[in-house]
């Protein structure tokens, strides 16, 4: 996530300034600006023009369930799943949000009732997203309350359980884990694109999140989408985002359709005079994983996860994951592997904002190459 640290109060300037000669390197933040690349390379085949009498309307397309949702949009979401094959989109309404953060939000308000004697539970396995304890609880809603860690939940009654699938911060493939009924299952697959991990089967849940955050890497044009089969979830959903925003920046919307189309374009099986986006960016992420275990053995000092080689139907050849983030553990005595990092000038989010163990952090692969190479080289200097 991009939220700032919250474990560090450096802000932006300090992060940049020398330090006694040695640069503090900052991966705590899941920004996805090694992306760039990429999209350099492609020009201006992503630019587009809005002229000033475009857009004004709230209203993007009456008709549809999601009026505010740009037809363009959900065109090129559509094509999008069907050229990688990682989700079922027919048989499922299309709600736009501002970034999936916001639809995340209009799910836990679609899906908890509104006469309830109490809130109803909201739980994920440990390690969890690090935003969702604070995203669900911000307002202190009487309708839903962040409930823990989900192998531990054994509260009766209704609940709602997240599984994000690769997780973030283990990048590990996962299933709901409470095992019993009256469950509600959201899907958050912002990961489950093949520059991380092995595209196994389509997707075919009840509720499914996207972002292009982490899809595309334009998180700063803050659109994601979600994929609901039940009519009525979608339409709360919809009526929260009319409450919360009055809908979606449609020039984000125009945008992000437009980004869609030239990854979908890039990766036409009859070829493109663009490499395809998910095999340039599948590439860009087997080296950044190379060059961190090989830090790692180097050091001694540290572990990252060995998670299983699957096939992956849409590259056509089977590979390790290589997540968006390293969950690194500390090994040895080390007890607060984020404080022994920051002795070394890294930032990094300590395991205990996972529900987890102060002995692991989450570093952000997603960085560009500058930070990205001084942090491993860093990495590897730090011996026992
Ligand atoms: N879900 C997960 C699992 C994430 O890691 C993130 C981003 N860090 C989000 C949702 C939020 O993405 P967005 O930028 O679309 O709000």
């Amino acid at each position: 996530s991009p939220s700032p640290s919250p474990s560090s109060s450096l802000t932006s300037t300090d992060i940049q300034s020398q330090d006694g000669g040695e640069r503090i390197i900052n991966v705590d933040h899941g920004d996805p600006t090694m992306y760039e690349k990429y999209w350099q390379k492609v020009g201006d085949k992503t630019t587009i023009v809005i002229p000033g009498w475009q857009s004004l309307s709230y209203f993007s397309d009456v008709r549809n369930l999601c009026w505010f949702l740009e037809p363009e949009f959900a065109k090129e979401v559509v094509r999008l799943h069907k050229v990688v094959g990682n989700a079922i989109t027919e048989n499922h309404h299309i709600v736009v949000g501002t970034g999936s953060t916001q639809l995340f939000q209009a799910a836990l308000y679609a899906l908890s009732s509104q006469d309830a004697s109490e809130p109803i539970s909201v739980v994920s396995a440990a390690p969890y997203y690090s935003s969702y304890p604070s995203i669900t609880d911000c307002v202190k809603s009487r309708l839903y309350k962040w409930a823990g860690d989900a192998k531990r939940f054994n509260k009766d009654g209704p609940y709602i359980e997240l599984v994000t699938s690769p997780n973030n911060p283990d990048g590990s493939v996962r299933q709901s884990v409470v095992n019993r009924s009256g469950g509600i299952l959201v899907h958050d697959l912002a990961y489950y694109w093949p520059q991380y991990t092995s595209i196994t089967y389509p997707a075919d849940h009840d509720l499914m999140l996207f972002t292009v955050s982490k899809s595309t890497g334009h998180a700063g044009t803050r659109i994601g989408w979600a994929l609901v089969k039940d009519t009525e979830v979608a339409k709360k959903m919809t009526k929260y985002i009319e409450l919360n925003t009055i809908g979606v920046s449609k020039d984000s919307q125009l945008r992000a359709a437009k980004v869609l189309k030239v990854v979908s374009d890039s990766c036409k099986p009859s070829g493109s005079e663009d490499e395809c986006f998910f095999e340039f960016t599948n590439h860009q992420m087997s080296t950044r994983w190379k060059q961190l275990r090989m830090a790692v053995q180097k050091s001694g000092l540290f572990s990252v996860p060995e998670l299983p080689s699957q096939f992956c139907t849409f590259l056509g050849r089977a590979f390790e994951p290589q997540p968006a983030f390293a969950w690194l553990k500390c090994e040895q005595e080390i007890e607060d592997c984020e404080s022994f990092l920051k002795g070394n000038k890294i930032l990094t989010r300590s395991g205990k904002h996972f529900g987890f163990s102060p002995k692991y952090v989450r570093i952000s692969m997603l960085d560009r190459d500058e930070n990205y190479n001084l942090f491993v080289q860093r990495l590897s200097k730090i011996l026992s």
